[in-house]
């Protein structure tokens, strides 16, 4: 049976400025990771009919929306901030149970949206082109910034506010209409989101929110020839075939994808930061970030003190329900993201040896959600799987070297390049660390995860579609230069 009237955390489809339930009368449930018992909402489960409302009303919605001045689109951004402030725990909360992250990082992560609005908000009265001397005297020579018109975006589960809205901000604020497909896993969370910019009072068809299986919805978007621009943050495998269905019909497309974000620690590290930076950065969010460290590759004159120091701390990690008090690490987002990251687990075992961790969580309060245990492994070497493919968990891979020429070698083994770390006090191994790896972000004595808001965010190699996300770099995916000629 649909849901056909909005009740709190039963969502409808948010489709030209009204909360509408989908043609096939069908939902999606979803339930808390850390208890099963416990039913987060439901969403609607569409159809390409319901996608392809939403893309009328926004294809209907763009020429109004275009002709604003950019400072009366932010406007709406400043009041979409606001609303978002205002409901920040309640929004975290929902996180928190939806998808699993701990409360306060579901409070950071909420409020970096709001920072993200208000960014792009103030951007709208920024400049959009340049002059440029023309070699005729009597003509005035100018670049300026078109929307593209509609654009689809697909998101994550693991950043279910801040990814959301660091496309939809940028794509509304430089004048396109937008029709956003979040991940099935947290679209109870993002949904609040739109219930902010109906409150914002977002003309209607400018922002559209569709939910439904990536299959249908996520597909449907890449395919419609009303979208022109497609930006997707997720797996390799969906980015890829959304970019080629882009690409044959000439969408503009922009994918950020996968990471095997590596740290380095040099024999002249700072270790007890490089041990509190690497659990950080690899176990935060239970592992479930694309800049999470997964490999550790330490120098041979300082291993075994910094993977003493690193397996005492991760065993002191305390897991468990994310909203409850003193937990750092909550659960894997679903059963089946649990059985993936076990099955590595599994694989490690037979390519290295097991320090700490290694299993499900078993026993009283863990039997309710998905539970995995924090673990660390010895001896992997660079064909290992382990070492090569994203796990999305809590695992950590050491790897031993004689010298930095090893270190970055073995850091640039793999297909990704999302970010990449640092330990060390020298100078000349952060800046050879600089010039020598292939990774967007190139982390100092910080840990891998990480982003700000008004910096370029993206990856090299099979990280991306190598455009950058947010700071001014979004202007470069969410507009076409357009030079103009007047004499
Ligand atoms: P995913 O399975 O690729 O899903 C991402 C989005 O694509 C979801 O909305 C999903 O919908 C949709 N989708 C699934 N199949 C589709 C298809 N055939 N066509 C079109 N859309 C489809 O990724 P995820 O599990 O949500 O997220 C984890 C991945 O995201 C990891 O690889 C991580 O590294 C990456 N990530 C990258 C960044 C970055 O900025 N580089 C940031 C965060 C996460 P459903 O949910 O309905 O399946």
């Amino acid at each position: 049976m649909a849901v056909q009237t909005q009740t709190e955390n039963n969502f409808l489809n948010y489709v030209n400025g009204e909360w509408v339930g989908s043609d096939t009368n069908e939902t999606i449930i979803n339930k808390n990771p850390a208890n099963t018992e416990d039913v987060v909402g439901q969403v609607q489960k569409s159809s390409r009919d319901d996608l392809n409302k939403a893309v009328s009303a926004a294809n209907t919605a763009r020429n109004s929306w275009r002709n604003l001045a950019g400072a009366q689109r932010g406007q709406y951004l400043f009041k979409a901030a606001d609303i978002l402030e205002s409901r920040l725990e309640e929004i975290a909360e929902c996180m928190t149970r939806e998808m699993g992250k701990t409360f306060p990082e579901a409070k950071g992560e909420t409020a970096r949206g709001v920072a993200i609005l208000r960014y792009y908000a103030g951007e709208g009265m920024r400049k959009v082109g340049d002059v440029i001397p023309s070699s005729d005297s009597e003509a005035l020579m100018f670049t300026t910034r078109a929307p593209l018109g509609v654009v689809g975006v697909i998101t994550p589960w693991n950043f279910p506010v801040a990814i959301p809205v660091w496309k939809t901000a940028p794509a509304l604020i430089y004048g396109n209409t937008v029709v956003l497909k979040p991940a099935t896993e947290a679209a109870v969370t993002c949904a609040k989101v739109f219930e902010c910019f109906e409150e914002a009072g977002l003309p209607a068809g400018v922002v559209n929110m569709v939910t439904g299986p990536g299959s249908i919805i996520g597909q449907g978007l890449a395919e419609h020839p009303e979208v022109n621009g497609i930006t997707f943050t997720g797996s390799n495998i969906v980015g890829k075939s959304i970019g080629q269905t882009a690409l044959e019909r000439g969408a503009k497309y922009q994918l950020e994808m996968g990471g095997k974000n590596p740290v380095i620690v040099a024999d002249d590290a700072d270790l007890d930061l490089a041990v509190e930076a690497t659990i950080s950065g690899g176990l935060r969010s239970t592992g479930q970030k694309c800049t999470a460290t997964s490999r550790v590759i330490v120098h041979s004159e300082v291993y075994e003190k910094f993977k003493d120091k690193l397996v005492s701390k991760v065993k002191e990690i305390s897991i468990g329900d994310g909203m409850k008090d003193g937990i750092w690490m909550g659960p894997s987002v679903s059963e089946s993201q649990l059985n993936t990251v076990l099955s590595y687990i599994e694989k490690g075992k037979e390519e290295g040896t097991l320090l700490c961790g290694g299993e499900r969580l078993c026993g009283g309060e863990y039997d309710k959600g998905y539970f995995v245990a924090p673990t660390v492994f010895d001896d992997i070497t660079t064909d290992a799987v382990i070492a090569q493919e994203e796990i999305f968990g809590p695992v950590l891979a050491l790897m031993k070297v004689e010298d930095m020429e090893e270190a970055i070698d073995l850091a640039n083994d793999v297909e990704y390049g999302l970010s990449a770390s640092i330990f060390t006090t020298n100078i000349q191994k952060m800046l050879s660390f600089i010039n020598d790896m292939d990774a967007g972000l190139v982390r100092i004595n910080s840990e891998s995860a990480g982003v700000e808001l008004q910096a370029p965010f993206g990856g090299m190699k099979q990280s991306s579609s190598h455009s950058r996300e947010q700071g001014e770099a979004a202007k470069e995916f969410f507009t076409a230069i357009k030079t103009v000629f007047v004499k």
